[in-house]
This record gives C-alpha cells, sequence and structure tokens, in this order.
C-alpha cells in the first residue's frame, strides 16, 4: 500500500522531530513492503514568515488530501505579539475543525525503565500504568456560546458548556471501540451531580454501551478522578470525558509519565483519518541543539499506523523498537537525569536500528 502523508513539520523543533518520525516510518515502510509518500505542508510560523497566515489555503488542502497529518508543532515568542487570529496556534484548530478531528486519544504509559522520572511515590510508579484519555475535541465549553455584559456587580463573563447526544455518541463509540482492542475497561468522567450536559453525557454513554457488551463501563466524577489518576492510576484503562475536563486530566495524565518528550497524541475523525502529534510544543529553547526527544513524535507515528492505516504489527514493531531502546538505557537530555545522553539524531538512529 501507498501512504499519503502532509508533514507540518512547524516552528522550532518540529522539524528535528518530524525528520525523525519520517525517517521510521521509511524503515517500516521498506520492513513491510508498505511506501509512504511526504508531502511537506507549510504551517503555524513557518507559514507566517512566508505568507503572512499562520495556515495558507494549499496548506490545508494539502491536509485534507492526505491519508493522515503528521505534526511536529508550532509557535514560538517570535510570534507571541500577535493579534489571536494570526497566532501559530491558529493553524491547528482550523486543521482540526476542517478535517472534523472531533476525538482526542492521548496514552499514558508509564515505562517501568523510566519510573524513576514519574513524580509519584515508588509504591504507586512500581505498580505501573497504561491509559488511553478520549477527549472529546470539538464541542463543550470551548466551542459553546462566550461572551461578556454589563452587570450591577461590573462586568460579567459566561462560557456555555452544550453536548448533543449527537457529539457524545460519536465519541463514546470511539472509546469503547478502543476499550475493546485492549483491556476492556472504559471510565467516562463527568460532573453529573451538578451539570445538566454531565448527565445528558452519562446517560447517552450507557446507552451506546448495549452495543459493547464485552466492555466494563464505570462511571467517575471528575474531581474524584483528579485524585484516582496520582493515587490510583493502575485502576484505569480508557477514560472518555469532555473537552474540558479531558484537557486538564490529560496534562495530569502525561506529567505522571515523567517527560513530556516521550508522549504522542492522535485526533481522529469519523473516517479515521487522523492527526498525529506529540503532546509537547516547539520547545524553542532547545531548538536546533540536537536536545529534543524524538521518542513522542515517533509513537505518534505508531499511533498513525496501528489507528488510521490499521497496521497493528507495523505499530507494534515500532512501541517494540522505542521499549528496547529505553531498556537498553539510552536517554536524550529530557530523561537523563544529569547522566549522560545522546542527542535527538542519535536516538533516531538507535531506534531504526532496533527496527532494521
Ligand atoms: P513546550 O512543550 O514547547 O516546552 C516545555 C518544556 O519541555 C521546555 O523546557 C522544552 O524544552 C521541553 N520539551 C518539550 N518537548 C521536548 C522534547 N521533545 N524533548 C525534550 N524537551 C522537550 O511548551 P512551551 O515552552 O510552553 O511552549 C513553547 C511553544 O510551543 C509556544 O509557542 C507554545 O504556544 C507552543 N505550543 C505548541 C503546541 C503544538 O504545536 N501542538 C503545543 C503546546 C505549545
Amino acid at each position: 500500500m501507498t501512504y499519503h502523508i502532509a508533514v507540518v513539520a512547524g516552528d522550532g523543533i518540529g522539524p528535528e522531530i518530524t525528520q525523525a518520525a519520517q525517517q521510521v516510518l521509511e524503515r517500516v515502510g521498506s520492513r513491510y513492503g508498505h511506501t509512504f509518500q511526504f508531502e511537506q505542508v507549510l504551517a503555524g510560523g513557518a507559514a507566517l514568515d512566508a505568507f503572512g497566515v499562520p495556515l495558507p489555503e494549499e496548506s490545508l488542502r494539502q491536509c485534507q488530501q492526505a491519508d493522515s497529518v503528521l505534526l511536529g508543532a508550532v509557535g514560538g515568542p517570535k510570534w507571541d505579539t500577535l493579534p489571536g487570529h494570526l497566532r501559530p496556534e491558529r493553524a491547528l484548530l482550523a486543521i482540526r475543525k476542517e478535517l472534523g478531528l472531533f476525538a482526542n486519544l492521548r496514552p499514558a504509559k508509564l515505562y517501568p525503565q523510566l519510573k524513576e522520572a514519574s513524580p509519584l511515590r515508588a509504591d504507586i510508579a512500581d505498580a505501573g500504568f497504561d491509559i488511553v484519555i478520549v477527549r472529546e475535541l470539538t464541542g463543550g465549553m470551548y466551542f459553546g456560546p462566550s461572551g461578556r455584559k454589563d452587570s450591577p456587580d461590573g462586568q460579567q463573563a459566561y462560557d456555555t458548556e452544550i453536548y448533543s447526544v449527537k457529539e457524545i455518541e460519536r465519541i463514546a463509540r470511539v472509546a469503547f471501540e478502543l476499550a475493546q482492542g485492549r483491556a476492556k475497561k472504559l471510565c467516562s468522567i463527568d460532573k453529573a451531580n451538578v451539570l445538566e450536559s454531565s448527565r445528558l453525557w452519562r446517560e447517552t454513554v450507557h446507552r451506546v454501551a448495549a452495543d459493547y457488551p464485552d466492555v466494563a463501563l464505570s462511571d467517575m466524577l471528575v474531581d474524584n478522578a483528579a485524585m484516582q489518576l496520582v493515587g490510583n492510576p493502575a485502576q484505569f484503562d480508557v477514560i472518555v470525558t469532555s473537552n474540558l475536563f479531558g484537557d486538564i486530566l490529560s496534562d495530569e495524565a502525561s506529567k505522571l509519565t515523567g517527560s513530556i518528550g516521550l508522549l504522542p497524541s492522535a485526533s481522529l475523525g469519523e473516517d479515521k483519518r487522523g492527526m498525529y502529534e506529540p503532546i509537547h510544543g516547539s520547545a524553542p529553547d532547545i531548538a536546533g541543539q540536537g536536545l529534543a526527544n524524538p521518542i513522542a513524535t515517533i509513537l505518534s507515528v505508531a499511533m498513525m499506523l496501528r489507528l488510521s492505516f490499521r497496521l497493528a504489527d507495523a505499530a507494534d514493531a515500532v512501541e517494540g523498537a522505542v521499549q528496547r531502546v529505553l531498556l537498553s538505557g539510552a536517554r536524550t537530555a529530557d530523561i537523563a537525569h544529569g547522566g549522560p545522553w545522546v542527542n535527538c539524531a542519535r536516538m533516531t538512529e538507535l531506534i531504526l536500528e532496533e527496527l532494521a
């Protein structure tokens, strides 16, 4: 098979880490008999410099026509003072919206060999965890009516959480299907004791559950979930939650794994095309110095192979190669804790050697 991938290298460390991920896909292609064709797409600060807009129409078209999008990261101090509609991050929001990417999947897994990097107490870290948070990405509070108005007490500001049955059903199905391929446990997180939108969320998730009798569904209130994540993360398999709660809980979960440089993500739409990216930003403080950890981006293409291209063997091979390299003791600077470390290119080479 030939797969067309739009590569948005972006800014800062984006070009270094997407280069590493493309090398990994090329190696996967030669091992499994697939061809990956890469089309370089200008977006974010790089597009602002070249065309004065964060996402030129041609760039959006390239993303729409690709089988999937690989994104490094966008942004940096150079563009920080631009007005909102010209910020590099606008490019990401526009790609997500135009491609209908409503489901954000963020795995958070504690590698046993990196336990000491986790802020968790040793006995909790010893139990390990392997969680995927499924966050609704195009609805809820971030997209509901918001504004300001005058009141006798001074200005009032409001944001509105709105969810429809259709939006909840489709994100629930993504989560149930994912749980079917894992430990078959799904925890739906809401605030149904207070919020009407959460009560509709809970009712709908339970109705959808009837179609997935092999998955054990539980509910948890978001405040309890925030505590349970640090107290007993091993209890979770797949979590599904709203845009706002997912934003906060997925950052909390990612911190528990030790380094932001390790964590991939996928944003998916109805047709399983997706945008795959590390959860970190463009790290301008280390750009161009070989200090970037490429693993989050390499694991993002493993997610692409598994979720968009249905190439589970190839995805397993990439994830296995990363695990073995970490097990061998190789570390980039962010996870070396002052010990010896290798640069971005060398870490990539080690993973490629494991994949050969
Ligand atoms: P960041 O994630 O870029 O960096 C936070 C810290 O983590 C920095 O110390 C950085 O050096 C380190 N770091 C990040 N990725 C790393 C990696 N792969 N290897 C080693 N160390 C790594 O967050 P920030 O500093 O708050 O933001 C920098 C820029 O990135 C801003 O312009 C922000 O708007 C943008 N940003 C973009 C995205 C995206 O494109 N998806 C996401 C978040 C932030």
